[in-house]
Order: structure tokens, then C-alpha cells, then sequence
């Protein structure tokens, strides 16, 4: 089953402090998307906005590569992004907080602008708002950034503090630790435990036009192997699409052993959220599940792997702002 998705995935972690209070309400993701998007367009993309969409443009230039994808799909992005998890609205001078985001694909070209971007806006545009004067935003510094390797404890500095090299980050998200993952949790899975999926972020799930408000083990696991495959299809080497047909297949194979995935244990709630989209012009709902789910199988085999990947690459609407990110857990 894992050998379906050939994707390679970065995971940066940001750490900033605060240089002024800033306010970026209860979730940061929008607030800090917006801000990284802008200061990334204004500074490094050449041409005016209404010729950022032009695919030739697109191709040639990282920045409209990174934030210009605008298509119906979510999974065009090549990036997702983790705001920092604490619900507290504002920071004060000193303040501490961390912020991620998770690269697809072939990211050596687009590496440094997320990272120069990731500093510039902290102390040169500022972001959210300085709840101590009525206009100004916020700044912060970047006192680190750190290339993580998930459900292992590896982490390395691709950026210290003080000091202007920057690395290329080294450790990936690859197919292998996905296995390796599945090895080590599988016997205790298939011997009665459950999986535990913390939902850390706003998960907005649609079936069948309709919010998914209650969780639904069939319905997160079909959306899962969508965006699976569509990412793969768009940065997997090689592409999904070389294995198009079975996607279909895939689907209709995996969902008798999904609809054997037994809710054990829900604690999910709904956190109703909004916050200002650009694009749209207006205000958009962010809300979504958060909280936890304990889930039971008889046979985890073949959908560990895609609850794990999804782990890494987040899940639902609104990803380029932190949404549907889960953390797993055997119990
Ligand atoms: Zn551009």
C-alpha cells in the first residue's frame, strides 16, 4: 500500500520571539499565512498581480510557485502550514512561540524564500496587530529553524540563532519511515490498542456537500486517500498518476476494511473560527473538529500507512493556514 505514494516531505519548525506584543487572535494561522504570503509577493515576486496566475510566470518564479496555485484544489499547495498550538491571543514582549510548515516535493528551489520570508516578516512588515498601539502590527525575531524528522526524535538546526548560514534542511518524510512507523505499531495495533488522533488544529471536512460535524472514521480515511493521491499525483516521484486507474480501485479495496474502523471513543468538538481571506476579499470560516477520537480494527495492515502520511501532510480545507492537523498515538 505505501509504495503508492512516493512523496518526499520537509518539516521545518520556526522559533520566534516577540519583540513587541502582538495579537493574533486565538488561531494564528491565518494571520500568520497572510503575512508570510505578503511580505514573500511584495519582495521577491517581479511582476504585478494580475499577471501572478499566468502558469509560464508560475514556472519560472518560486514565490508564485509557493503562493499562487489557486486552483479548487487544496493539494496544489506544495506547502501546509503549523501555527503555534496555545490558545492565547496575544504575546508579550520576550514571548516565545513556534510555527512549522511542511514542504512537498522538490523544495530545494523554493527553501530559502519560506525561510527569508519566515524572518522578514517578523521584523520588517510586522504581523496580526501591537495591541498597545491603535495601527501598528506586531514584530517578532527568528531565533531558530530546526528540520525535524517526525515520529523519531531527529532534529537538526538549519538556521541558528546569530548566524546567517543556512542549511538545507536533509531529513525527509520518505516512504521508508512511513514502513518503519508501521512495523513498530502494527503488533500492538492488530493485538487490541487503539489508534488515538488528536486533532491539534481545525479539521473542515466535506462529504457529500456537507460539513462533516460529527467525526466519521470512512469519511476521514476517503478524504485522506484523495488527498494522498492528489498530492502525489502533483509532487510524488514518480507521480500518482502513473497508477491513475487504481486510485478508483484503491478506494474501493481499502473502504470495506475502513468501514470496519470502530469509533471506540469520541471527544471531538466543533471550534467555530474565522478569519480574513485575501483572496476572497471577506471573511472565511475556519472552523472545524478539534479534540480526539479513540479508533479500534481488527486489521490496521493496510491503513496504518495513510492515517500515518496524513499525519504529515494535514487534511481538509484551509491547510495553507494550519488547518486538519492531527497528531497519532497508540493506546
Ligand atoms: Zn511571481
Amino acid at each position: 500500500m505505501n509504495d503508492l505514494f512516493h512523496l518526499k516531505i520537509y518539516c521545518l519548525e520556526f522559533v520566534a520571539r516577540a519583540t513587541t506584543p502582538i495579537e493574533m487572535g486565538e488561531y494564528k494561522g491565518s494571520a500568520l499565512r497572510g503575512a508570510w504570503q505578503s511580505y514573500l509577493q511584495a519582495s521577491f515576486c517581479g511582476v504585478p498581480p494580475s499577471m501572478r496566475s499566468d502558469p509560464i510566470h508560475q514556472q519560472a518564479c518560486p514565490v508564485c510557485y509557493l503562493t499562487s496555485r489557486e486552483t479548487n484544489s487544496e493539494t496544489r499547495r506544495p506547502y501546509a502550514l503549523r501555527p503555534p498550538l496555545s490558545r492565547q491571543a496575544c504575546y508579550q514582549s520576550g514571548e516565545k512561540f513556534v510555527f512549522g510548515f511542511q514542504l512537498f516535493g522538490n523544495t530545494q528551489a523554493i527553501f530559502p524564500y519560506v525561510l527569508l520570508a519566515a524572518r522578514e516578516m517578523g521584523r520588517d512588515r510586522g504581523i496580526g496587530r501591537n495591541p498597545q498601539t491603535a495601527k501598528q502590527r506586531g514584530y517578532f525575531e527568528l531565533l531558530e529553524v530546526n528540520n525535524l524528522l517526525p515520529f523519531t526524535n531527529q532534529r537538526i538546526p538549519v538556521l541558528k540563532n546569530g548566524d546567517s548560514t543556512i542549511h538545507p534542511p536533509s531529513l525527509a518524510v520518505e516512504p521508508q519511515l512511513i514502513s518503519q512507523i508501521c512495523e513498530q505499531w502494527l503488533p500492538d495495533l492488530n493485538n487490541g490498542r487503539t489508534l488515538k488522533i488528536d486533532l491539534l488544529t481545525p479539521l473542515r471536512l466535506i462529504n457529500k456537500e456537507h460539513l462533516m460535524r460529527v467525526f466519521d472514521p470512512l469519511v476521514f480515511f476517503q478524504r485522506l486517500l484523495e488527498r494522498l493521491a492528489d498530492l502525489s499525483e502533483q509532487y510524488g516521484d514518480p507521480p500518482f498518476s502513473e497508477k491513475k486507474s487504481t486510485l478508483g480501485d484503491l478506494v474501493n479495496g481499502l473502504s470495506p476494511m475502513a468501514q470496519n474502523i470502530r469509533l471506540v471513543q469520541d471527544n471531538t468538538y466543533w471550534w467555530d473560527i474565522s478569519g480574513y481571506s485575501n483572496r476572497l476579499g471577506r471573511s472565511q470560516p475556519l472552523g472545524g473538529l478539534v479534540g480526539s477520537v479513540h479508533l479500534a480494527a481488527d486489521d490496521w495492515s493496510e491503513l496504518l500507512p495513510i492515517f500515518l502520511w496524513g499525519e504529515i501532510v494535514q487534511l481538509g480545507k484551509n491547510i495553507v493556514k494550519g488547518g486538519g492537523w492531527y497528531h497519532l498515538e497508540v493506546i
